[in-house]
């Protein structure tokens, strides 16, 4: 009779593990939460732990503006109830013109048949309710977790922490941002292009008020918005070439309100108070495939897009909601979730998704940095045909909202 070693028994039983989340921001947060919710047993690993959020707080000066898909699947993980009630700031209008020719174009809730088109929200707050949740929804959670180097096996893929200690799991799924070490170490190679841009942010009291609308301003050098948050000032994300954003963060405050009172055309009257400022460098980078043995890519792992559009975070939980779908439909099917045609139908899906938004964003951002007289006349003309094209208008808002 053959008596297995202690040891092979224990390499043949099923890892205890189903997915290993690596990265706790908001797509990897999310994810956890959903796979957890789902059935499946679950860890997530974060390198370093979230600020914990609290109401009296400034708000944090990185914010983003959720689409319906994402308050969706925020909603169906019961963490948006919170996250609305804490401080959220509802848009049901978005107004976006053109610096050169003044063309502009509106989009509005109600004419799409909706309430709102979105709320804009602090990064910090959907991330924090998130890492709330994940206890309770039985997510192991490690951190501070770094994954030094991870191993594909027939069942399983080994992962090996810096601090010396393994984890298998029948799936790897890499959230761990732009820089993705994980990306790396799977040998996932990236396409794209540095935009030479920063986005100056900083949160602004206005002459007059936001109006719950999303306000846009193509100029030559980059996008300028004017986001309306929940207290009544509004979020600015103002994309500069990069030495003219060093110079604007460097400004003193009246300098600053003034030559944002200036770029903003005074839409919204004088700028009358700001917080401090921050810059983020812009790049486009697609990952040239989502998916290796035992291992998948999501949020800016997988795609870094200019944030012209808002749609980066949405993309990423665009991408967990189908990750989930996808993992439930081969366990009820009774196959591997880390089986790599299973992988396939997530990554294809989600990478041709992704990379026709990503190049759309691209696109705009290059055309509106055209000046020739010619080519800003035809764009105007262009985008005034687009706001009276109801049907076509209505198309792109509800691609927006991933609808
Ligand atoms: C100025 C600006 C404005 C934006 N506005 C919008 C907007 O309006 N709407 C929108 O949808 N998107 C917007 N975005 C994009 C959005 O912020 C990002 O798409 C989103 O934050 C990405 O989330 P993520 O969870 O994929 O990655 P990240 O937020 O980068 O999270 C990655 C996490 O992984 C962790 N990590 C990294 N390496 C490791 C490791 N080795 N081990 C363990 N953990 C690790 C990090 O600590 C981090 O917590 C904007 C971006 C910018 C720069």
């Amino acid at each position: 009779m053959n008596i297995p070693t202690q040891e092979a028994s224990v390499r043949r039983r099923a890892p205890a593990l189903d997915a290993a989340v690596v990265g706790g921001g908001m797509v990897g947060a999310a994810a956890a939460l959903a796979l957890a919710r789902a059935g499946f047993a679950t860890a997530l690993l974060e390198a370093r732990a979230p600020k914990a959020w609290h109401l009296h707080d400034e708000v944090d000066l990185r914010v983003v503006g959720l689409a319906p898909s994402s308050l969706a699947l925020l909603d169906e993980l019961g963490v948006w109830p919170s996250i609305r009630d804490a401080r959220a700031g509802p848009y049901a209008h978005m107004h976006v013109w053109d610096a050169e020719s003044g063309a502009a174009i509106d989009f509005d809730a109600a004419s799409e048949g909706r309430e709102l088109l979105g709320y804009i929200v602090e990064n910090n707050l959907v991330q924090w309710t998130l890492w709330e949740a994940l206890e309770a929804a039985g997510v192991r959670r490690l951190c501070p977790a770094e994954v030094r180097a991870f191993d594909a096996r027939e069942d399983r893929i080994q992962l090996e922490l810096a601090d010396g200690e393994t984890l298998a799991a029948r799936l790897l799924v890499a959230a761990d941002g732009a820089a993705s070490p994980l990306r790396q170490l799977a040998g996932i190679a990236t396409s794209g292009r540095d935009y030479a841009q920063r986005a100056v942010v900083a949160h602004v009291s206005t002459e007059r008020p936001h109006d719950g609308t999303a306000w846009q301003r193509f100029i030559s050098t980059g996008p300028l918005a004017l986001l309306p948050l929940a207290d009544g000032r509004s979020s600015v994300v103002w994309s500069l070439p990069e030495a003219e954003a060093l110079r604007v963060l460097a400004l003193d405050d009246r300098a600053f309100l003034d030559e944002l009172g200036l770029a903003s055309d005074f839409r919204l009257g004088r700028i009358m108070d700001t917080t401090q400022r921050a810059a983020f460098p812009l790049k486009l980078q697609l990952a040239e495939c989502y998916q290796a043995e035992r291992f998948v890519l999501l949020g800016d792992a997988a795609h870094a897009v200019h944030p012209l559009a808002g749609q980066g975070v949405n993309l990423g939980l665009r991408d967990v909601t189908e990750l989930r779908d996808t993992l439930v439909a081969a366990r009820d099917g009774g196959r591997d979730i880390g089986a790599a045609h299973v992988l396939r139908r997530y990554a294809r899906r989600r990478r041709s998704a992704d990379t026709l938004d990503a190049l759309g964003f691209d696109a705009l951002a290059r055309i509106y940095a055209l000046q020739s007289p010619a080519l800003v006349a035809a764009r105007g003309l262009g985008v005034r045909l687009l706001d009276r094209l109801a049907p076509l208008k209505r198309r792109l808002a509800e691609h927006a909202a991933g609808l």
